[in-house]
């Protein structure tokens, strides 16, 4: 066998938003070949019995914040596992490249000079708003759509201009928003969101155990705050959170 073709490729796939049914046929072919799987917390477990009985199978996700395993650490075992000529997959929940590090993966292993390819996914930002009957754009109620990240970074680069988007109007989806919810929210408010604005967090979407809380921009944290919402859950605001009265539940 030359050096060549013993040469491993990582696969970065999109899992989906948490329903097994919803990741790509593409991702499940890849699933069922890999000779490692490596996977975050936020995949449907059931994914995983796609596996042949010898690949394995490492899980490097991260609860409540608290990462099991540190992203270098992420990178350099993708990176090993290849160069011993395997076939990794990297399950990520949803979309890769949506809030994922998928890009942080590719750029380490281009670095490396390791063949990489990205499957994309479902994304829990779009499905599981839909999936609770909201549709992030509607021609009649929102013509955008801006996706969020709702957890504070130390890294300035990462940070979000609230300010900015209390008046960009359309639908804002916010991922990672619970533990910051109140003070996004407020940023929001003070920059100038209706407080009556519609909003909605869809706890666990696209799972058995899906759970929404509605509430006005000014009451929604107060209400995740009562009602206990954990993460995973996904905050929408905007309009077209009034659309899920009408459409309810689309599972
Ligand atoms: N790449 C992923 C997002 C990773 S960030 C994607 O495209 O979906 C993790 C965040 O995704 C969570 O904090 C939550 O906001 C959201 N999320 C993922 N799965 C979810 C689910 N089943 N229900 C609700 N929110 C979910």
């Amino acid at each position: 066998m030359t050096p060549r073709s013993r040469k491993g490729e990582v696969y970065l796939v999109g899992a989906g938003p948490g329903d097994p049914g919803l990741i790509t046929v593409k991702g499940k072919e890849l699933l069922e070949k890999a000779d490692v799987i490596i996977h975050d917390s936020l995949i449907a477990v059931e994914l995983l019995s796609n596996a042949k009985s010898d690949a394995e199978v490492i899980d490097v996700g991260k609860r409540g914040g608290k990462h099991l395993a540190e992203q270098d650490y992420i990178n350099a075992l993708l990176a090993s596992k290849a160069k011993e000529g395997k076939k990794v997959v990297r399950l990520k929940g949803g979309d890769p490249f949506l809030f994922g590090r998928g890009g942080e993966e590719a750029e380490f292993l281009r670095k490396e000079g390791i063949r990489v390819h990205v499957v994309p996914g479902v994304t829990s930002a779009i499905a599981v708003p839909a999936l609770a009957g909201i549709p992030v754009t509607h021609r009649h109620f929102a013509s955008t759509a801006t996706f969020i990240t709702g957890h504070e970074s130390a890294d300035k680069e990462e940070d979000v201009d609230w300010e900015a988007l209390a008046s960009v109007g359309g639908t804002m989806v916010i991922l990672m928003g619970i533990s910051g919810m109140e003070r996004n929210m407020r940023r929001l408010l003070d920059a100038g969101l209706d407080p009556l604005t519609p909003a909605a967090v869809v706890e666990r979407g696209a799972t058995a155990d899906q759970r929404i809380v509605f509430g006005m921009a000014s009451e929604i944290a107060e209400k995740c705050r009562k009602e206990k919402v954990k993460a995973p859950a996904v905050l929408v605001v905007g309009k077209v959170v009034l659309l899920s009265e009408e459409l309810g539940d689309l599972r």
